[in-house]
């Protein structure tokens, strides 16, 4: 059978989907290349010229490596895997700089970026209260890497799916009980009986409780196998679609390694 995509929701940081005619190795793996596979650029290191504010320098540093940056994945390539071994160059890095006196909030707005295609994602991340007289003057240089080595290039949070719900109801008496138990609120009562609509089946997380409250068992809850209800966010280093584009394209290039190295043989 040939793998299908329905979209429940889009935007640009968050998306869901349902997956059909998929293993759940496969969607597990879609999943980890999101969190884990898919490079990010963050800030790797910084350096202080003055530092004046009440944070000490490592904290500043990390509070810094955290603020999510719009990644070109066409320009940048991850270090480790960089011409420059590893030294530093245009194709792995770049530099963000940030001159601020008090008094004043510093935020994320503030980096003045020497790639104007890599800003931070979201602008108003803040950095650091300044009283009067207060400095802060820095460089922070930014470098592609991987989730699986540190969480500040991890893109895809709250990535996760679940299998499709699948709630069959035979001679109930609409009675109520599961109605009034389901903490989902899915499971209307009509005359001929109780009924999820459609729609509202993917919202069901198996708990149950209206299995155990029917005194017939006219309810039950079970699942597709091969069917999964994909939820995933974005940091915003990727809007949602490239991210999950990125991902597949992450399993794809595996595959491609697998195939070039059996080929060899
Ligand atoms: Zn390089």
């Amino acid at each position: 059978m040939t793998m299908e995509v329905d979209i429940l929701e889009l935007s640009d940081r968050s998306a869901k989907f349902v997956l059909s005619s998929v293993s759940t190795a496969f969607a597990n793996g879609i999943r980890r290349a999101m969190v884990a596979d898919v490079p990010t650029l963050a800030i790797e290191y910084v350096n202080l010229y003055d530092n004046t504010s009440v944070l000490y320098d490592e904290q500043l540093a990390l509070r810094l490596s955290l603020i999510p940056l719009v990644t070109d994945i066409e320009t940048y390539i991850p270090q480790a895997e960089c011409g420059c071994g590893g030294e530093g160059c245009p194709a792995c890095e770049l530099s963000l700089t940030l001159s601020a006196e008090g008094p004043g909030t510093v935020y994320s707005r503030d980096l003045i970026s020497s790639d104007p295609k890599v800003q931070p994602a979201d602008l108003n991340v803040p950095i650091v209260e300044l009283k009067k007289g207060q400095k802060l003057v820095l460089e922070a240089v930014a470098h592609m890497g991987y989730g699986r080595d540190n969480v500040k290039w991890q893109a895809g949070v709250a990535c996760g799916y679940k299998n499709v719900p699948v709630i069959s109801i035979e001679n109930c008496d609409s009675c109520g009980h599961c109605a009034a138990e389901c903490p989902k609120g899915i499971i209307r009562i009509e005359e001929a009986g109780a009924r999820v609509a459609e729609e509202d089946i993917i919202k069901c997380s198996f708990c149950k409780l209206c299995e155990q409250v029917c005194d017939i068992n006219a309810i039950n809850v079970d699942f597709q196998e091969n069917a999964f209800v994909f939820t995933m966010e974005s940091d915003g280093s990727y809007i949602a679609k490239d991210l999950a584009l990125n991902a597949a394209n992450v399993v794809k290039g595996k595959a491609e390694e697998l195939i070039s190295i059996l080929d060899q043989l």
